[in-house]
């Protein structure tokens, strides 16, 4: 998967993704990040991207031209070189909420550009004629798009076959089942006078599924039972909640 970066500031990339499992994906070419400077693109001689608001208000907002040619700049880029399909991204607090299943819907794509903005955000035009999609990563306001970009990249990248390693990697994680996962437990088996769930040590897969599944249901009822309504579940898993207080 390659992904465009669109930023007054690439010093912060790859930043937090260099390391570990992501930082492997991108060394080993599974996913390929390109930065583009907006500044590179920003006009006279002092490369300017950013200009007050009309109308008045405080705060800068960076202007359409820089945008636009680097986005033009990141589609000579991609893989057709030149391609005008790609999927334009632009991280703002606006933006749809950064789900698991939106996250998997990106994850499908080979290639995208996103748009990592500053200040008061970006001309509005620039939105309507370029913007194909926009993605919040919460109900907050971060000072630039480059954090968020990192969330929605991280994301993305650990949803591309080969990058968690099994088939099955990540399918136990919370919300890709649509539940939050049940407690880990790791050595010792008894630690300042707290034992494991016997059951964990057991050897019976069988019971340990079942008990984990169950963990699964009471965490999600206990801490996100609006997820409950979107799962499908089966009839003796709809009875444990109920029996813990459910109403669907
Ligand atoms: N004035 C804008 C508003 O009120 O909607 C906020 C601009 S914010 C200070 C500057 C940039 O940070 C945005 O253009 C966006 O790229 C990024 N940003 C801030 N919060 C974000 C969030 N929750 N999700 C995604 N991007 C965010």
């Amino acid at each position: 998967m390659k992904i465009h970066v669109i930023t007054l500031f690439p010093d912060l990339f790859p930043g937090p993704l260099g390391e570990s499992i992501i930082g492997r994906a991108l060394d080993s070419g599974v996913v390929e990040l390109y930065l583009h400077n907006l500044r590179d693109h920003g006009e006279g001689p002092h490369k300017v991207v950013d200009d007050t608001a009309f109308g008045g208000g405080p705060g800068m907002v960076l202007k359409a031209g820089p945008l636009a040619a680097s986005i033009e700049e990141a589609r000579h880029g991609t893989a057709g070189g030149g391609r005008s399909d790609v999927p334009v991204v632009l991280m703002d607090p606006q933006g749809e909420r950064l789900t698991q299943q939106v996250v998997d819907r990106f994850a499908g794509l080979d290639e995208m550009i996103i748009i990592a903005g500053r200040y008061e955000g970006i001309d509005e035009r620039v939105r309507q004629r370029l913007v194909t999609h926009e993605v919040s990563i919460g109900d907050y306001v971060l000072t630039g798009g480059e954090l968020p970009a990192m969330v929605f990249i991280e994301a993305i990248a650990r949803r591309v076959p080969g990058v968690l390693g099994g088939e099955d990697s990540g399918k136990a994680d919370s919300f890709a089942s649509g539940l939050l996962q049940h407690p880990q437990y790791t050595r010792p088996a008894v630690w300042e006078d707290e034992a494991v769930p016997e059951i964990l040590l057991s050897g019976d897969h069988a019971r340990v599924d079942r008990w984990r599944r169950e963990q699964s249901l009471l965490r999600t009822l206990q801490r996100r039972p609006d997820l409950l309504n979107s799962v499908d579940l089966l009839e003796w898993e709809r009875e444990f909640l109920r029996e813990l207080g459910w109403q669907s």
